[in-house]
């Protein structure tokens, strides 16, 4: 039975109502939520930066169910205040010092709103001729800061596309290299095809080969040593490959990172291309964190080689001021992508498409849909320009290393690995704890790490996150959320030198 039949089309609301999108309303409406944001960041110190919350907090304070009538923004503002900001971890504060920062930036805001404002679907290009071209000029733009090699341009034959995570890049780049092979062996391969990383990579690798359908049995993560700094060593890779090969395995696929996520480690690019080249393998670079330092040339050795490699990705949205999401994807050769992701539907055709004049995206992506993401790296890129980015990411390092010597001069403390960039891996020594434990045990260690990196967290000063490698618990600083300054650094010295005062006359 239909609604109109039963005479319930249009119900009779208690107000008028407004159309959604009335240009006024939208005027004042949006001003109001661009002064709460602004008041938000000049207050966002007095947070506590990790959520104090207890799970399932905001069902005890929000309604059981929608409301029938229309309630007024400012009544939904306070409630923002009063409900949700409690239950917010707060990444941009300038005490955040956790996984890797989301750095934002007032153009990385205001180009994500003129985006969401326009709210177009650039699918293809007729589908908005200027989301599909802005995206290839910055990408070009952004490849050429990056001095990558002019095969991964546009200009040269490659290109770039801006997806939403890296997680997505590494599907679309491992769908992309085992349809290539699987096109020259058959379909039945599949079970064949064998995925290496070392036990640093991200698990995005491991997940996409599971999506991708790799037998889960061929995914190998290559130990990593403290010796070599945990990168993946290429002889070790090069003898995975050769076991795998006299059981009649196919090699397909190699993710290497640059700044991998437990501690910057670096793989070494070029040597390891020159690996996979000898078995004709794809080769992926996730520089997801890190990448953006590359834009500095005192940090672009660290790709050396990356000619040899098939793919680059780097999360814009980690470490370069564009707000989430924003992963940009270079590749070698485009048509790899596209012949494995695209789609053909008549509803879709068109005489731009058909001219093969133009790029459609949504041939180098998992979904049809698409944000015009390029709008913000584009105002990111403008704002500052390439001056001001490669000085805000030196002063980021520079505060690493300032967190560093703070951490050295304290004899109780080691920085557990070598830093890279703007992140600093330290603990407490055995020594210390020794001392006053009368026990050196490596677990005992690791647990009381683990409880002072807890009470840090808790003082709700500062937010810090950890990793385990080689057996050791280590306390992640990573620098680099926009507002950071070095007050905010020294403070969070001083927090954890407290909480290790206060643990050490404990025990
Ligand atoms: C953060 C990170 C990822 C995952 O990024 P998403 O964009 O969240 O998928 C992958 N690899 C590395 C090295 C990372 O640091």
């Amino acid at each position: 039975m239909g609604s109109l039949e039963s005479g319930h089309g249009i119900e009779n609301g208690s107000t008028h109502m407004l159309n959604p999108l009335d240009p006024e309303e939208f005027r004042r409406q949006g001003h109001m939520i661009i002064d709460f944001l602004a008041d938000y960041y000049k207050n966002v110190e007095k947070y506590p930066v990790r959520s104090q919350v207890e799970p399932g907090y905001l069902s005890t304070r929000l309604p059981d169910s929608a409301p029938l009538d229309p309630e007024p923004i400012e009544t939904i503002i306070q409630d923002v205040e009063n409900h949700i900001l409690p239950g917010i971890t707060h990444w941009q504060s300038p005490n955040y010092f956790a996984h890797f920062p989301s750095s934002g930036s007032i153009a990385g805001f205001l180009g994500e709103m003129v985006s969401t404002g326009l709210n177009v679907v650039g699918f293809n290009w007729v589908s908005s001729p200027a989301a599909t071209e802005l995206e290839s000029i910055v990408m070009d733009w952004f490849g050429k800061m990056l001095q990558l090699p002019e095969s991964f341009l546009f200009s040269g034959g490659g290109g770039g596309v801006l997806q939403g995570t890296t997680c997505e890049a590494i599907l679309c780049t491992l769908i992309a290299a085992r349809d290539q092979v699987l096109n020259q062996v058959g379909r039945g391969s599949i079970v064949k095809l064998v995925i290496y990383g070392s036990d640093q990579t991200h698990f995005a690798l491991q997940k996409a080969a599971r999506i991708a359908g790799i037998n889960p049995e061929n995914f190998r993560a290559v130990p990593t040593t403290k010796s070599n700094e945990y990168g993946l060593a290429p002889a070790a890779l090069e003898s995975a490959i050769l076991s795998d090969l006299t059981v009649g395995l196919i090699p397909l696929f190699v993710c290497a990172t640059v700044g991998t996520t437990s501690s910057t480690a670096v793989d070494p690019v070029g040597p390891l291309c020159n690996v996979a080249k000898r078995y004709s393998m794809w080769v992926h670079i996730d520089a997801a964190y890190a990448g953006s330092a590359l834009i500095c040339p005192e940090f672009q050795h660290f790709i050396d080689g990356i000619e040899g490699a098939n793919s680059f990705s780097l999360n814009a949205h980690k470490w370069f001021f564009t707000n989430l999401d924003c992963c940009c994807l270079w590749v070698k050769d485009p048509n790899a992508l596209i012949k494995a992701l695209s789609t053909n539907p008549e509803c879709l055709r068109n005489k731009a498409t058909e001219s093969n004049r133009v790029v459609d995206y949504k041939d180098w992506q998992i979904q049809l849909s698409r944000r015009f993401r390029a709008m913000k790296l584009w105002l990111v890129l403008r704002s500052y320009g390439i001056v001001n980015l490669r000085n805000l990411i030196r002063s980021h390092v520079d505060m690493a290393k300032h967190f560093e010597g703070l951490v050295r001069m304290d004899k109780r403390f080691e920085v557990v690995v070598p830093r890279n960039f703007a992140m600093v891996c330290y603990r407490v020594l055995p020594s210390a704890i020794g001392d006053s434990l009368k026990c050196c045990d490596e677990k005992l260690v690791n647990e009381f790490n683990r409880k002072l990196l807890a009470s840090v967290n808790e003082t709700g000063r500062v937010y810090m996150t950890h990793d385990v490698i080689g057996g050791v618990y280590m306390i992640r600083f990573a620098a680099g959320a926009t507002l950071t300054d070095y007050r905010h650094v020294n403070l969070a010295w001083s927090v954890v030198q407290d909480c290790t005062n206060v643990m050490l006359i404990k025990s």
